[in-house]
């Protein structure tokens, strides 16, 4: 109704100010141009808003389609949980009230060796409750090489300027001591920060604080240690090492360094929903708990069951399944496989030529800026259709896919491709062709 109104409006509009008279306004209609405009307006809202999407452009944590697939079993839970009541705030044996995330934080306690753990909403909301807990009305100091943007809007002196902490900045972009740290001290210090410079990196003549020292200086001073990492490297028995990809600092190892708090992404490395960790200390730990920030920035109930169902899997050894590691640690003869099988799938689509061809995908989500994953991708050339157009209409398709254009041609990387998803991606080709060869 509301699409039908706004095109007459555009066509009174249209007819008052260029003054038709009856003759021209018919002219102007004929050929069932108001049926049409408001189908395409139709056509249009029809593909708006979050949908199930084909990624097969190469960036396995792709902000823009979600980041982190979850594991079919979570995905499971998550629906359950999201479709009916839980178990979530509530003790079975006595009915009585209780914390709804203790259990994850016994979980994040076995697979990371911190003494407790929480979530929130994500990264960015557990920086802001580190802030929020630790440096409200003190002073935070970070490293002038760290105070990092991430993701257009979310600068680290922005946030400690939003929690109502003061940033100290020490040091010199490339190169911090702990001296730096230790001369900036005063009796307000609330906060000694370590920021994992995600997204690039300072190389060259550079230096950075030991975490491990950065920790003991806040010990000797009384003043809480945390670090911000990221990407969240778990490890867990039976399961692939994510070391190929770029040296992530491991959660464990981080914690082990003695800061207080570490805090990292849900759907970054870990593989899990959106959430954003904090684990350490008991004492900080119950800090960040009875901020009242916490109320405002936690889980809800289907991130919770989706993040204990993955972290479930990795205790159980099971991490090799869960989707994103998968395609994080795909080898260059799985994606030749998987590129030959689909070669077949796809070749005998009308006018459309698929190769088999050696390419690179990426981690994305400044998970390891500087890594790329070698492997192969299909290139696929459409006679008549470039292929930046061809990319287009692929992410107008049933479903959208969404490919890579490089060196002037289309690519398609099945790495980030889900197994069942082959014949979506051709059914999807199969109406770009269509309509490119109908016109
Ligand atoms: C990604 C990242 C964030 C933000 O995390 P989100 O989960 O995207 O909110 C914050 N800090 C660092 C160092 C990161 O890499």
């Amino acid at each position: 109704g509301d699409m039908i109104r706004s095109v007459l409006e555009s066509w009174r509009e249209r007819i008052t100010s260029e003054g038709w008279d009856w003759e021209q306004t018919q002219a102007a209609l004929a050929g069932e141009r108001l049926a049409l405009e408001v189908r395409a307006l139709l056509d249009v809202e029809a593909r708006r808003g979050v949908r199930h999407a084909i990624n097969v452009s190469g960036v396995v944590l792709n902000t823009g389609l979600g980041r982190a697939p979850v594991h079919h079993a979570v995905a499971q839970r998550m629906a359950q949980v999201a479709g009916g009541f839980c178990v979530l705030e509530v003790d079975r044996e006595t009915g009585r009230r209780n914390q709804r995330d203790a259990r994850l934080g016994e979980l994040l306690s076995r697979l990371t060796g911190a003494e407790a753990g929480i979530a929130v909403n994500n990264n960015a909301a557990a920086v802001l409750l580190l802030m929020h807990a630790f440096a409200k009305g003190r002073e935070a100091i970070v490293s002038r090489g760290e105070l990092v943007e991430i993701g257009g809007s979310f600068r680290i002196p922005e946030v400690l300027e939003s929690a109502g902490a003061r940033l100290v900045a020490v040091g010199a972009t490339n190169r911090t001591r702990l001296a730096d740290y230790r001369q900036a001290i005063v009796q307000t210090t609330g906060l000694l920060l370590k920021v994992h410079t995600s997204n690039y990196r300072v190389i060259g003549f550079t230096e950075e604080v030991d975490p491990k020292e950065l920790a003991s200086l806040g010990r000797e001073h009384s003043i809480p240690s945390a670090w911000d990492l990221g990407s969240g490297r778990i490890e867990a028995r039976g399961a692939n090492s994510l070391d190929r990809i770029g040296g992530e600092t491991e959660v464990r190892e981080a914690v082990a360094s003695g800061v207080d708090v570490v805090t990292f992404s849900g759907d970054k490395l870990l593989g899990a929903p959106q959430a954003g960790l904090l684990v350490g200390t008991r004492e900080a730990i119950a800090r960040l708990r009875n901020c009242p920030m916490y109320r405002a920035l936690r889980l809800d109930k289907v991130g919770l069951a989706g993040l204990e169902a993955t972290l479930e899997l990795l205790l159980e050894g099971r991490g090799d399944e869960l989707p994103a590691r998968r395609m994080l640690l795909m080898g260059g003869a799985e994606t030749k496989r998987l590129c030959d099988e689909a070669k077949v799938e796809l070749s005998d689509l009308p006018g459309i030529t698929v190769r088999v061809v050696a390419s690179h995908s990426e981690p994305g989500s400044g998970s390891a800026p500087t890594v790329t994953l070698p492997g192969y991708c299909l290139q696929v050339d459409i006679p008549g259709l470039s292929p930046q157009r061809a990319a287009t209409a692929l992410r107008l398709a049933t479903p959208p896919v969404f490919a890579r254009v490089q060196e002037d041609s289309l690519w398609l990387d099945l790495r980030t491709l889900l197994p069942g998803e082959l014949a979506d991606l051709r059914r999807a080709l199969a109406q770009v062709l269509d309509a490119h060869l109908g016109t």
